[in-house]
């Protein structure tokens, strides 16, 4: 047995990238998959992005960068805070990090002590668990009923703080639901966290993705003192489909900033410098593609909502944002000889040839995801495999 720490025994790989994995392998034996498991878009980054980072590299610009970005990037950030939500960041308030999966894990580093509690709601996106435990933090989880579009209220906020709780993490738009906080609910959380003390994690990555008229919402633009009390992360990867770029980044108090980017001094040295300059493009050129993308994704969800509440056994909140579909199928389980979705989510891939994540790994077992970051015709016909699959079985 190899000599592994602690700390990595407990650890338990990503449900979403487990299913991806599948998928490709029944697809390589010849099986004629259509993956729902996809985690981003599915179009090209923007030529311009492309060319731009092109451009850096035969300039020469393929040397180390600071730790915490290159300060042209900093400032288009910067600017997108100013112009996008209001919110005035100093430079020194942001750092640019390994995508924002790695900002996350920086972050999580440099709070937390041994023992340490962050309130995660559910359903909730994979890899926090795992970065809170690995920082030796404790998750403590707070459930977002169904009933309350799968977002936590105020009370309940409150029953879960103790003398350990050092932070909570809102996602919105969240993945997997969806679902976008009010700034009237965000006002009321982050009212109970300023009297309390408590750190409010704001993941924002999905922040471009709204339909339907919504509106983003960051709890930092709320007032002086929930700016001070957040730290925001965000990134290109789903506003400019730049996954593979792995840019993202944090905003917040100059102190913690400075001690995520010491650690990053001493792991990453800096994101990747061609990366950075594809971030700058993308930040300062234009924006259409960021909206044709949307669109694209509006009309999807559009389409493909109202078939899939047709699957008997199948309810499903409509999203509001992100490119997730996140229904309860628990009955269209129990209709096909199912105790748990689990095990209807095997069978729909092994029988119907869909892939979908079962919803246990985002703290939700009665729920599957379904991406829509693919295109409508390969949709239309996953969702009719699986209304298929049920109608069969039942
Ligand atoms: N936060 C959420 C909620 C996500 O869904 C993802 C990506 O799946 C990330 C953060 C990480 O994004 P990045 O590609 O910038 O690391």
């Amino acid at each position: 047995e190899a000599k592994l720490a602690g700390r990595v025994k407990s650890l338990t790989p990503s449900t979403t990238l487990a299913i991806t994995a599948k998928a490709k392998e029944l697809k390589a034996a010849g099986h004629d998959v259509i993956g729902l498991g996809a985690g981003e878009p599915d179009f090209n980054t923007p030529q311009h992005i492309i060319d731009a980072a092109v451009r850096s590299m035969n300039e020469g610009h393929t040397k180390y960068t600071p730790s915490a970005g290159l300060p042209a990037l900093k400032a288009e950030i910067a600017k997108k805070f100013k112009s996008d939500q209001g919110i005035d960041y100093d430079v020194s308030e942001i750092m640019v990090a390994t995508g924002a999966k790695h900002a996350l894990y920086t972050l999580f580093q440099v709070l937390l002590d041994d023992g340490d509690e962050v309130i995660i709601p559910t359903p909730y996106w994979v890899s926090y668990p795992e970065q809170v435990k690995l920082a030796g933090g404790v998750p403590v989880y707070v459930e977002g009923y169904e009933s309350n579009q799968f977002k936590i209220t105020p009370e309940q906020l409150a029953a879960a703080i103790t003398d350990k709780t050092k932070a909570v993490i809102i996602n919105s738009p969240s993945n997997p639901t969806g679902m976008i906080y009010t700034k009237e609910e965000l006002s009321a959380l982050g009212e109970l966290c300023l009297s309390k003390d408590v750190l409010i994690v704001s993941d924002e990555i999905y922040e471009k993705l709204i339909y339907d008229g919504n509106k983003h919402i960051s709890i930092a633009q709320i007032s002086p003192a929930l700016k001070e009390q957040t730290i925001i992360i965000n990134g290109v990867s789903k506003s400019h489909s730049m996954t593979g770029w792995r840019i993202g980044y944090a905003a917040g108090n100059k102190e913690i900033i400075n001690a995520m980017t010491n650690l990053a001094s001493h792991s990453t040295s800096n994101p990747t410098t061609t990366a950075q300059y594809g971030a700058i493009a993308a930040y300062s050129g234009p924006q259409d593609d960021v909206e044709m993308m949307r669109k694209a994704f509006e009309e999807r969800l559009n389409t493909i909502y109202d078939q899939l509440v047709q699957i008997p056994g199948i309810t499903c909140i409509k999203p509001q944002g992100a490119f997730y579909l996140f229904p309860n199928a628990q009955k269209a389980a129990e209709l096909t000889g199912f105790n748990h979705v689990d095990e209807f989510s095997a069978a729909l891939l092994e029988e119907a040839k869909v892939a979908v994540v079962p919803g246990s790994g985002f703290g939700a077992p009665e729920n599957i995801r379904l991406s829509y970051a693919t295109s409508l015709d390969l949709l239309e016909q996953a969702v009719s495999r699986i209304k298929e699959f049920v109608e069969k079985n039942s």
